[in-house]
């Protein structure tokens, strides 16, 4: 006879859980349940990382981004894996969850340098179908760049460029002798150190009185394609995406990487970032695009940034950058088995 043991009674029925979920809701798998600890050595074959960049000491107003990747993880707990619209449910799919690299107390850019390295070890290691990369504030674009150019020689493919999608209200070309290598000067970090160039960088969204005319200048010195707000109303996102994409794809790159700076958004729709204002893109505007990315298989990566959960509300911000997320797998999942 089995010893009565109330504990795992209560368990077996489900009555006590050790799921984040709040609800229990049987046979309904929470998003949060997809993702992963990427245990060393143990998987060849990783489809989807993600890595958290918790760094928000390099930004130029006070911001909590540091809080922002365990934030978005958790908030993947709010999600069914269930996506209506594709009938795709990522509930079978791993999205292997490389951690978050250790940042320096006082030192910036060693945390900078950290981030670089952990963008080349990670991508040296493996090879995704797709890596997210969640922020931090804007300032991690650069090192993980480079450090993403780091893990092309550590594989010796050296020739492969990589293009840029800048989703953003503000250009981030800010001089970088004006307070290091902030939030304000990622774009600036990549082209000063020939990283990339500018025909490789699409911005979109750029925004009114947000930017001052001498970087809009200089991006158009710089050959960067600039897509504003304005262009996103008059065209739609998807003739801008689809134009820049060309502009890339003519240019022989096959290696897109994402920024996705969460202000590019209106203030009505992501009220956690640090630098808020209107006229931006809504939720649904945002989404589609991510969808639309998804479907090129050019697009390797992909990094969340600029939200700062401790002006959130009601973890709206995000919540939404959890929901990118979901979209653009469920989105490319669609893609592949079409
Ligand atoms: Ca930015």
């Amino acid at each position: 006879m089995t010893e009565f043991h109330p504990y795992q009674t209560l368990v077996d029925q489900g009555v006590i859980t050790q799921n984040v979920m709040r609800y229990h809701d049987k046979g309904i798998v929470r998003a949060s349940e997809i993702v992963k600890p990427l245990a060393s050595q143990a998987q060849h074959h990783v489809e989807y990382l993600l890595l958290g960049l918790p760094l928000s000491k390099s930004s130029i107003s006070h911001s909590g981004a540091s809080f922002t990747p365990d934030t978005i993880r958790h908030m993947l707990s709010s999600y069914t894996t269930y996506s209506v619209h594709t009938d795709v449910d990522l509930s079978s799919i791993r999205l292997f969850d490389a951690g978050n690299v250790g940042m320096h107390v006082t030192d910036i850019e060693e945390s900078q340098r950290r981030i670089r390295k952990a963008a080349s070890a990670v991508l040296g290691s493996y090879e995704p179908n797709c890596t997210f990369f969640l922020g931090g504030d804007h300032s991690v674009t650069c090192p993980l760049v480079q450090g993403i150019y780091d893990s092309f020689l550590l594989k010796r493919d050296k020739d492969r460029r990589i293009g840029i999608i800048q989703f953003d209200a503000h250009h981030d070309l800010r001089f970088r002798d004006q307070g290091g290598p902030s939030n304000g000067t990622p774009f600036r970090g990549l082209l000063e150190s020939e990283s990339i160039q500018g025909n490789e960088l699409i911005q979109l969204g750029i925004r009114d009185f947000s930017n001052g005319k001498t970087y809009t200048e200089y991006a158009h010195q710089q050959n960067i394609s600039l897509y504003t707000m304005q262009d996103i109303e008059q065209n739609g996102i998807i003739h801008c995406l689809s134009n820049a994409l060309q502009h890339l794809k003519n240019q022989g790159i096959d290696w897109i990487y994402v920024s996705l700076d969460m202000d590019v958004m209106d203030q009505a729709f992501a009220p956690g970032c640090p630098a808020i204002g209107p006229g931006g893109m809504d939720t649904r505007e945002l989404l589609h695009a991510i969808r639309y990315l998804a479907k090129q298989n050019e697009v390797k990566a992909l990094d969340i940034v600029e939200i700062d959960p401790t002006l959130d509300v009601r973890d709206m911000t995000s919540r939404l950058a959890a929901q990118v997320l979901l979209h653009f797998l469920a989105s490319r999942i669609q893609h592949h088995s079409a």
